[in-house]
């Protein structure tokens, strides 16, 4: 293993936490389970308490929690996660209303209330179900209510699944412009070679040669390189994360106030607009468009995407579809959304957009295939 850029020396932890207004927090299966895989509610208690505490501070804060699976092992007497699909989905909708269930009562004696919110990739990847999703979660914090989320494990199959909370967790983050992802799980955070806990990450790439894969749960689906994923998402949408041990006493309150425990993600610092953040961070890219030199250095340059640039194309895509834009050596250099449809892309590739009407065969057109407002570097 090599070693991290570990230096915590010039990164004060107050000073980036110390202004977070809103947060999601993320507790892994194991972080909320007793030793025999049942949902702890002295765990759960004492989760509410801080959050409790963030929200008399006037802190959003906005839960994603693993442990349906879980749960339902532990209720249906069943040792090993589920292979069988339809039964791994039985057993989420056994544990998912378990835990529900727990999360109200843990809340409740703080005056606050729980709303369950079971979502699939698709509600994320279809943009008015995304700004739905925000519409809700606002609506449940105005309510004194604290979101709780989940995948809808009971309806996902294999193809439509995140699969991993880690990852919906950023997506949360990025759809919320929270200021910081805090992911909890039984670890003390990113480990270096030598089983230290790493305080301070700054690359991405410094980090992923760190990664342990082995240590999964065998419960939950994460493990430190789907942190490290959920991780590289918030960073590129400019917040910072934090990987700690959510079964340390009082760990959620320290960190936003400074107390250096887990791993501090430092964010990139770009900032990135609502509409840029859901199509450079989560909408599925539907094909490829290749670029000449000449529109690379316009794309870098902040500039629409012209015809003229465009060398090949890759894919089923239709008008508004989000594609990623390479270059001729396979790069990629940006993503965005298409104007024109992938037959469309075929006959204009290469012309200039005087030639359009008389290629289209259409009076009216756009100027570019993707416009800047549109287009989102990688
Ligand atoms: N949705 C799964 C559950 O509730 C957990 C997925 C994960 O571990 O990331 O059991």
């Amino acid at each position: 293993m090599n070693t991290i850029q570990t230096s915590s020396k010039t990164v004060d932890r107050k000073s980036v936490l110390a202004n977070v207004r809103s947060v999601v927090i993320k507790i892994g299966t194991n972080a909320l389970s007793d030793p025999q895989g049942r949902v702890d509610a002295a765990l759960l208690a004492h989760f509410a308490e801080q959050v409790a505490a963030l929200v008399a501070r006037k802190i959003q804060v906005t839960m994603v929690s693993s442990g349906a699976i879980g749960a339902g092992m532990a209720e249906l007497g069943v040792a090993r996660r589920p292979k069988d699909l339809p039964m791994l989905q039985a057993t989420a909708a056994v544990g998912q209303s378990i835990l529900m269930n727990l999360f109200g009562a843990a809340f409740k004696p703080h005056g606050l209330h729980v709303g369950q919110m079971l979502i699939t990739r698709g509600d994320f990847e279809d943009k008015e179900r995304y700004l739905n999703l925000r519409n809700c979660i606002d609506s449940l914090h105005r309510s004194r209510c604290v979101p709780i989320i989940n995948e809808n494990d009971s309806v996902t199959v294999a193809e439509i699944r995140f699969g991993d909370n880690d990852l919906i967790a950023a997506q949360v983050t990025s759809l919320l412009d929270a200021d910081l992802l805090v992911l909890l799980s039984v670890v003390d955070g990113l480990l270096d070679g030598r089983g230290e806990t790493v305080p301070i990450v700054r690359d991405m790439e410094d980090a992923a040669g760190n990664v342990d894969e082995g240590r999964k749960s065998d419960r939950g689906t994460g493990g430190m390189g789907s942190k490290l994923m959920a991780a590289g998402t918030v960073k590129k949408a400019g917040k910072p994360v934090v990987i700690a041990n959510g079964k340390r006493p009082g760990v959620i309150v320290d960190l936003l106030e400074g107390v250096a425990t887990g791993t501090l993600i430092m964010p990139t610092g770009r900032k990135l607009s609502s509409h840029s953040r859901w199509i450079g961070l989560t909408a599925r890219t539907k094909g490829t468009l290749v670029v000449d030199a000449g529109a690379e250095k316009a794309l870098k340059a902040n500039k629409s995407l012209l015809a003229s640039g465009i060398v090949a194309a890759a894919g089923e895509f239709e008008s508004g579809d989000a594609v990623l834009i390479t270059t001729q050596e396979g790069l990629p250099i940006a993503r965005g959304l298409t104007h024109y449809d992938r037959e469309e892309v075929d006959v204009i590739r290469g012309h200039k957009t005087s030639e359009f009407a008389a290629l289209l065969k259409m009076e009216t057109y756009y100027d570019e295939v993707i416009h800047r407002d549109d287009l989102v570097l990688e």
